[in-house]
């Protein structure tokens, strides 16, 4: 679904990636880990061009764009292609504060698919419903806890039914108790066949869940593979050091 080609971005003199290949498969999950600052935020914002990379290509289905061509309109069309058909989870949860559980998880289908108000409004109350929070749809954010308002920001990127879901340490900002509720929802979305981006250090989860796990340093994959492989085996010195200090 996903491919990356000879991603390099940096700023000013700062390499934050230097060369980055990833393909992931359909209904594939990848963990990404690495210690900070190694580049893992700014990959996942340079796939949906929220970052402009400096060189490489993206593709993403049939969608294809390559770094530093000029933004004329069919460029603009193919990213704003990429960005709806990209679900993106933030470690802050960025709902929109004076709208509802409901209103945040229909707005994007009514405002960007021009989607019938009605049906975007089933569909929303069977996302909330699917991410537990049948009871909460007419809360707004602030009555909401950590782990509710991180549920409906799920439900809100899969409103538009993405190929693919981008989380960025979505349960760092959140209580250990409130951790487990949503990385359940992340569970129960990719058992259901979602491909799924996480970058994550809940290392349970990517024992659990992964399908592949890779170790990001310096704006490199320096490793990845099975999460046995990437926790027990690691080849790489760089990926010990990282799992000896997180664990
Ligand atoms: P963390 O685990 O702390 O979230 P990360 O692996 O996600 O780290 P990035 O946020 O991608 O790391 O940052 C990588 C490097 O890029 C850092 O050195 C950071 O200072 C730099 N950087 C990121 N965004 C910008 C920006 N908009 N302008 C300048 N430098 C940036
Ligand atoms: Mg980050």
């Amino acid at each position: 679904v996903i491919k990356l080609s000879n991603i390099k971005k940096s700023f000013k003199e700062n390499e934050v990636l230097k060369d980055i290949n990833l393909t992931v498969n359909q209904s594939e999950v990848v963990v990404i880990m690495g210690p900070s600052g190694s580049g893992k935020s700014t990959l996942l914002r340079c796939i949906t061009f929220l970052e402009e990379p400096n060189g490489g290509i993206v593709k993403l289905g049939k969608m294809e764009v390559e770094a530093g061509q000029p933004l004329n309109k069919k460029r603009k069309d193919t990213i704003r292609e990429l960005r709806k058909n990209t679900g993106f989870v933030f470690q802050q949860f960025n709902l929109f504060p004076h709208k509802t559980a409901l209103e945040n998880v229909q707005e994007g289908p009514i405002v960007i698919k021009k989607s019938d108000p009605e049906t975007a409004k089933a569909h929303a109350i069977e996302l909330l419903t699917k991410v537990g929070l049948a009871d909460r749809m007419d809360h707004y954010p602030s009555q909401l806890s950590g782990g509710q308002q991180q549920r409906v920001a799920i439900a809100r990127a899969l409103s538009m039914e993405p190929m693919v879901m981008l989380y960025d340490e979505p349960t760092s900002a959140l209580d250990p108790e409130l951790i487990r509720e949503v990385l359940q929802v992340m569970k129960e979305l990719a058992r259901e066949g979602m491909t799924m981006i996480v970058v994550t250090h809940e290392m349970a989860f990517a024992k659990d869940v992964a399908d592949r796990v890779i170790f990001m340093d310096g704006g490199l994959i320096i490793e990845e593979g099975s999460s046995d492989e990437i926790f027990n085996h690691p080849k790489e010195e760089r990926t010990k050091r990282f799992l000896q200090d997180v664990t």
